[in-house]
């Protein structure tokens, strides 16, 4: 059974206080966790804008949460995580509470590792590195291309290189693969990601993706995906974790890919939304929609291009428009980088630069493997940064850890 809090990561402290790790339970809301702990919710919900309304609809379950206490036993501050980049803080001031959305500071490291082949690669890399994040993005890397099953053998070498962030001294979202090696029937095979931001093999050919159809049609983007934006203006942050097509309320909303529908009903920022689970990960939210396919429920497939609602504008909305939102592997990512590309395959001035970094990669790789680079466990250990107050970093030690997600 999954814990369903980590606590007490720390105790030093933060503000004259002590901090506390939590897991945010599944189910949870927004609202529900700011009446569960009693704090007010016109302050801290209903005066907020509608963006930053919506924004907290972004929380995803099983995300960790920090919470400070002050020497009264109030809570003094909540630090949550909504993405890689952004994070809602909650703060006590004189009696009254705040909220803004300010940066994760985080630490992005490059790491390497080199293992011989016992049983398969998907179950060597937990084994050596704990993390099935990495062994799961080394093995899908490959899946298109290798027959690990059947033309794999023992004490065949891999090899992987790639980015890791870090927050608070463990790892922190997705690692992100840099280059991955196999070596199969004495042949090294190899997946690249190119300066461009996707995946291509030895030949320069792009590695067939998750491939989204457009959900509607007859629509313009009124508002593209980032993931975290300065206001001057506003002087705030903020975030807009999906796309908005404008288009005339009932216009039919298709289902972007194959898969399943695992939520059909209303939420109060994104109205009327149907959320899709497709292979690989990927999942697509619909959102503000007038209403439903008639027969569309909870648990049905769905197939690429089929209709399962209409365009509308509940929830929080000025118009009409769909809101359409792509996670992979629970992280909120760009749904115009795979609605509708087809498999690029590298020419001219591309090709040649995409043949440098991959011969630097290739160098660094048999380096590894020379060295027989080991995959190094984080330290227990480690001075972090909450946030950068005015340029000061607020800075709390992590005294243990004791999850290995
Ligand atoms: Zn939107």
């Amino acid at each position: 059974m999954k814990l369903l809090f980590i606590l007490f990561l720390f105790t030093a402290s933060l503000f004259g206080s002590q901090v506390e790790t939590f897991r945010w339970k599944d189910g949870e809301t927004y609202l529900s966790f700011l009446e569960r702990n009693k704090l007010p919710l016109k302050p801290l919900y209903y005066k907020l804008d509608e963006d930053e309304q919506q924004l907290t609809e972004e929380i995803m379950s099983g995300v960790h949460y920090h919470v400070s206490k002050n020497d009264a036993g109030e809570l003094s501050q909540i630090f949550i995580p909504l993405n890689d980049e952004l994070q809602i803080h909650i703060y006590k001031h004189d009696k009254n509470y705040f909220f803004e959305t300010i940066p994760i500071v985080s630490e992005m490291r490059t790491e390497a590792f080199v293992l011989k082949i016992d049983h398969s690669p998907y179950l060597d890399i937990i084994k050596e590195t704990g993390s099935k994040k990495l062994a799961t993005i080394f093995v899908n890397s490959f899946k298109s291309s290798l027959n690990f099953k059947r033309d794999l053998k023992k004490g065949d070498t891999l090899a992987m290189i790639y980015e890791q962030k870090y927050r608070l001294g463990k790892p922190f979202s997705m690692p992100r693969l840099k280059v991955a090696m196999i070596e199969m029937n004495g042949k090294k095979n190899f997946i690249y990601l190119n300066d461009d931001d996707r995946f291509y093999n030895e030949d320069g050919n792009e590695l067939e993706e998750f491939l989204l159809a457009t959900p509607v049609r007859n629509s313009r983007i009124s508002s593209e995906f980032t993931k975290k934006r300065f206001h001057p203006i506003l002087n705030k942050y903020r975030a807009h974790l999906g796309v908005d097509y404008a288009a005339s309320s009932g216009t039919p909303v298709m289902a972007a890919g194959d898969g399943k529908i695992v939520f059909v009903g209303e939420s109060r920022g994104y109205g009327n939304m149907i959320k899709i689970q497709h292979s690989d990960d990927y999942l697509t939210l619909y959102a503000h929609l007038n209403s439903f396919k008639k027969g569309v429920r909870s648990g049905f497939g769905v197939k690429k291009g089929e209709i399962i609602a209409y365009v509308g504008s509940t929830g929080l909305s000025t118009g009409p428009h769909l809101h359409f939102g792509l996670y992979k592997d629970k992280d909120a990512i760009d749904p115009l980088r795979v609605v509708q590309v087809a498999t690029k395959k590298l020419q001219g001035r591309e090709q040649s630069a995409f043949l440098k970094l991959k011969s630097n990669y290739k160098q660094s790789i048999d380096l590894h493997i020379k060295n027989e680079t080991k995959f190094e466990k984080e330290s227990n250990l480690d001075t972090t940064c909450y946030f950068n107050n005015g340029g000061s970093c607020v800075q709390d030690k992590l005294q243990d850890t004791s999850d290995n997600s």
